[in-house]
């Protein structure tokens, strides 16, 4: 089989909204970076998801960029692609009510992450029709490794909401949070998705975020060369199979070119408590530099993430410098040996049309 590889570029108009519709959830992976001290406890009602997909979703964007001259022309609604997280959304009774806010505001494409519990029914409250993809996290190829990462009797649990999603005909991706936990089983994983019917592949890197770095893990995140030995050839292998991979581009090679999403892509990251971030490095900290106040998109006075990447460094990304110094190498003379890439630069493996 033919298979295409390629680096998706940044697309300054189509916008991405990955919109926490509440911070709680049954589980407590051992990766899991959501954090309620910084994003609050609220589970947000229908009626303020509403509001707030307006806002997020065309017009209320404009507006503060007029304001701030920050930026050109918005993308309008049709172009903006909608990720509902949490926490585990489907545990927000209002999650259905969202997903067809989504749809009325004509928003390009409208995806449900979840772990998988499906709770509230919710595949019995929306359509196919209404939701494009379901994203079901599984970090391993059997109990044996999913739930050490993820808890007792998870791997279950997710399989069995799998193929109930996709005997209902809804789209199905998966996403696999590699680190040195469980590297070793990414191989085993492209079968196992073809046999559940999943049709797109999302590999993660552990991000050095939320619960294993307030507990000091850095040992689990992989090297370069760990990356490279493993996840390009899985992925092209599972693109064989007909999946649709992703996976980070994590570095540059000397001749590709440096951008940062806050800067060059429209992606917001917005929590319950009204933070919206541009940078998902900095959602640890009150960096945020939007707001929802008061009904409106804000601008928030310095200092915040847009001070930090609007600098330009020779190592690449300003927040990877700052928050992961020990991933770059740098040669005799100071000069760092690779660039970091954006965490939001994908490459992409599928098949060939
Ligand atoms: S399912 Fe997601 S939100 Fe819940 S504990 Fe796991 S990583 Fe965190
Ligand atoms: S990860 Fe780095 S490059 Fe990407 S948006 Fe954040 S600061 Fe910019």
């Amino acid at each position: 089989m033919k298979i295409e590889r390629r680096t998706v570029e940044f697309k300054p108009r189509s916008r991405n909204l990955f919109f926490h519709i509440l911070t709680r959830c049954n589980l407590r992976c051992r990766h899991c970076y959501i954090n309620p001290d910084q994003h609050g406890l609220e589970i947000l009602d229908e009626e303020t998801v509403t509001r707030w997909l307006s806002i997020l979703s065309g017009k209320g964007i404009s507006a503060c960029r007029d304001t701030t001259g920050a930026r050109e022309a918005a993308a309008p609604a049709g172009e903006t692609n909608v990720i509902f997280l949490g926490g585990e959304p489907t545990l927000n009774p209002a999650l259905p009510a969202a997903v067809r806010a989504a749809r009325r505001l004509g928003c390009a494409s409208v995806t449900v992450d979840t772990n998988g519990f499906l709770f509230h029914d919710i595949l019995e409250k929306v359509s196919p029709g209404e939701v494009d993809y379901f994203s079901f996290s599984l970090d391993g190829a059997s109990p044996e490794v999913n739930d050490p990462i993820r808890g007792d009797g998870v791997f279950e649990v997710c399989t069995r909401g799998i193929r109930k999603a996709a005997e209902k005909g809804f789209g199905i991706s998966s996403i696999f949070t590699a680190s040195r936990i469980n590297l070793h089983d990414l191989g085993n994983m492209p079968s196992l998705l073809k046999d559940l019917g999943v049709t797109r592949f999302f590999i993660q890197v552990i991000g050095i975020r939320g619960k294993p770095a307030s507990r000091g893990e850095t040992d689990l995140q992989l090297s370069r060369e760990e990356w490279n030995e493993i996840v390009p050839e899985v992925a092209v292998r599972a693109a064989g199979m007909g999946l649709h991979v992703t996976y980070p581009k994590v570095f540059l090679e000397s001749h590709e070119k440096f951008q940062c999403a806050g800067l060059v892509a429209d992606n917001y990251f917005v929590f319950p408590n009204g933070r919206v971030y541009r940078c998902p490095l900095c959602e640890d900290y009150p960096l945020h530099s939007l707001e929802i106040a008061k009904d409106a998109l804000r601008l928030r006075p310095p200092v915040t993430e847009l001070d930090l990447y609007g600098l330009t460094i020779p190592e690449g990304c300003v927040l990877n410098r700052i928050l992961h110094p020990g991933n770059i190498d740098y040669d005799s003379r100071g000069r760092p040996e690779n660039r970091i890439a954006c965490c939001m630069l994908k490459e992409e493996v599928c098949p060939g049309r």
